[in-house]
Parts: C-alpha cells; structure tokens; sequence
C-alpha cells in the first residue's frame, strides 16, 4: 500500500464524497482513486476539506499561464453528460462512478459474493 501524502483536488473530493454515498467502504474508495484510507476516513468523517490551490512559485514561463484562463476553460468544461444528463466536468464523475458500481458487481458476482 502506498504511503506517501498526495494532495487531493477538489474533483477527487467530490468523487470521495460520491462512492462514500454509494457505500463503498474506504479500502475500495482508496483503491479506486489511488488514495490513502486515511484521507477517506477523515472525509468521511467530515475532517478534511480539499486543500486550496497550492501557492505558485513565480516562475517566468507561468506568466502567460493567468489563473483567471485556468478558470474559464474550467467552466467551459462543464457540459451536459450525455449519460446521465447531468451538467458535469467530462468525463462525467457520476458515469465513472456508476461503471466502477458496476464492475464491482460484476466482480463481486462471479466471485459469488452476495455484496
Ligand atoms: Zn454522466
């Protein structure tokens, strides 16, 4: 199991907060979005809020890159999914999370697994 601390982005949050909803336990959050069962727990338990942008170092090729850009091709990447219908960054959170629903059940019934 890896160890190592990794920052989790605010998609990653709400994807956490998804499966936790999906009642998928902190092990399998952990091993689908390759984070620490400790960073799950403490979500779970409402301790942990996504960190905020990490403060850049003024480095001189990042100076065309304004975040204000970053923002606007952000939001432009909310569309309507087209497999749910919901307005969402693409690809759609909620339809990965549903296929991992899904390969988990497929996975759990050929082990004849009644969960
Ligand atoms: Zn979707």
């Amino acid at each position: 199991m890896t160890k190592f601390r990794q920052p989790v982005t605010q998609e990653q949050y709400e994807r956490i907060k998804i499966l936790i909803e999906l009642n998928r336990t902190d092990a399998e959050i952990a091993v689908a979005l390759n984070l620490s069962k400790s960073v799950i727990w403490r979500i779970r338990q409402g301790k942990w809020r996504p960190a905020s942008q990490p403060v850049k170092k003024p480095e001189p090729e990042a100076e065309f890159a304004s975040d204000q850009e970053d923002d606007e091709e952000r939001s432009q990447a909310y569309k309507r999914c087209p497999g749910c219908g919901n307005k969402v960054l693409m690809p759609c959170v909620l339809c990965r999370v549903n296929a991992f629903k899904k390969r988990v059940k497929e996975a759990a019934e050929r082990h004849g697994c009644p969960s």
